[in-house]
């Protein structure tokens, strides 16, 4: 990363801020998605058409080393384009996972030479990235996983399952984690891979959704080779990277990618309590009152987040905050379109084009309160690592990995 402490002076600053500004108005214009798009797959092309004419203005991945296709700017430099862009429409909506946690996994981990063939496409967003951590029988509990890699010659040969990757069939490569070690205890013999998401032996598979999205996925693999210079960080020593990532992704969640305080669940629901005449029922306004108040602290803390990473360091079990605030905040503004909206957030008229987007919101905000770690998942981690308080009980971090019954395992399997 570039020198974090570097402060720009106020005529350089102010500079910047006009080319952010410029930009943004010219391409930032918001979006609507012609049609139906259950995959996202129109989305993520307007949002790759921003992204790489972001690139091309030297405003992507601002504080990224230029040698590796990054900006080459500074931590000041980057707060005042979040800012900027907090102020206009979110025109990079799925890149959150490919830019919130592969990119700087990437960045933080990588070697020179996988940092130099794959960080700039990543920027540039001409490529897309996604995670795959869970599994059907490790998901909270991720450390049970049971992917193996097995090294051949100069590849690994990786077989198993993985479950909930979402934009897994718009991606090229994503991060997966693999055990390559079950005679070592479940938190190590853990390994980080990149994998190249074309590569034979790789089947991804649709999930239908209850909203009509299809927007994660299961993915199988059977003797998918991975090339050994593709392992990320030391061997046996994923369970730490994949700590960190989910680090990342709490914050990426939680804090978004804007600066400032911004209210924008708060800002529509009170749109639509007045245009339906909703504004004076006291439970609606306190409603209201209350998702601004939760809406500002969440940004607070983000704020305060981002101050932290000023440090450059991989982000700490605060992220869960604005983890679980977001999950709150789904929680809240579900209750309030059912109250504004009535019959409208249960179900929709098949002739009307517009009037799904209520039920479907009610519908995809319980997701809120699981991906990137449940609220309870978030409520333990603060409880232990941030307030200090006693862990939960563990009985099988001693026991080696292939004794234990976890997913589909036996023991002694
Ligand atoms: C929209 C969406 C997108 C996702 N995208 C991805 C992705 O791209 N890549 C990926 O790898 N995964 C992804 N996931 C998976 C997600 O990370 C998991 O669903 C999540 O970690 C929970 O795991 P699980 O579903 O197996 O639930 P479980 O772990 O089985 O949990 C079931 C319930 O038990 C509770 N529980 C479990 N353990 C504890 C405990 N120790 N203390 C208290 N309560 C506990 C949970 O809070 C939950 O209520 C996605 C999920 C969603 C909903």
């Amino acid at each position: 990363m570039s020198d974090l402490e570097t402060q720009l002076d106020p005529a350089e600053a102010e500079a910047f801020r006009a080319r952010c500004r410029a930009f943004l108005d010219e391409h930032a214009t918001g979006y609507t998605i012609d049609g139906p798009d259950p995959r996202s797959e129109k989305e993520l092309a307007i949002n790759k058409v921003f992204q790489q004419a972001a690139a091309a203005a030297g405003l992507a991945g601002i504080t990224y080393p230029a040698e590796y296709g990054g900006a080459g700017l500074t931590k000041a430099h980057e707060r005042i384009w979040r800012e900027e862009y907090g102020k206009s429409p979110d025109m990079t909506t799925q890149l959150t996972i490919s830019h919130g946690m592969c990119l700087p996994m990437l960045a933080e981990y990588g070697t020179h030479e996988q940092k130099e063939a794959f960080l700039g496409d990543n920027i540039a967003a001409r490529t897309l990235w996604c995670q795959m951590f869970s599994e059907p029988g490790a998901g909270s509990d991720v450390a049970s996983l049971q992917t193996r890699a097995v090294l051949d010659g100069d590849e690994w040969i990786l077989n198993g399952q993985k479950v909930w990757t979402t934009l897994a069939h718009l991606c090229d490569y994503g991060i997966v984690i693999a055990r390559t070690d079950p005679e070592q205890v479940k938190h190590r013999g853990i390994s980080m891979f990149i994998l190249d998401m074309k590569a034979p032996g790789v089947e991804i598979r649709a999930i239908n959704q209850i909203d009509g999205g299809r927007h994660f996925n299961e993915i199988f693999f059977t003797d998918v080779r991975i090339p050994k210079s593709w392992q990320i960080g030391p061997l046996n020593e994923g369970w730490r990277l994949a700590t960190a990532m989910l680090m990342y992704e709490r914050v990426a969640i939680g804090t978004g990618s804007k600066s400032g305080i911004s209210t924008p669940t708060f800002k529509y629901l009170a749109k639509e309590a007045t245009q339906r005449g909703k504004n004076a029922d006291p439970l609606v306004r306190q409603g209201l009152v209350q998702l601004y108040s939760e809406e500002t602290t969440r940004s607070l803390v983000a704020m305060r987040t981002r101050d932290e990473l000023k440090a450059g360091k991989t982000p700490g079990p605060g992220g869960s905050l604005g983890k679980l605030h977001a999950g709150r905040i789904a929680r809240m503004s579900r209750s309030l379109v059912l109250e504004i909206t009535g019959p409208e957030g249960i179900a929709w008229t098949a002739d009307s084009e517009d009037t799904d987007k209520h039920a479907k919101s009610v519908l995809r905000s319980f997701s809120a309160n699981i991906a990137g770690g449940t609220d309870e998942i978030q409520k333990n981690i603060i409880g232990d690592r941030v307030l200090g308080l006693p862990r939960d009980i563990s009985v099988d971090v001693q026991v080696p990995f292939k004794d234990l019954k976890v997913g589909t395992q036996k023991a002694n399997d």
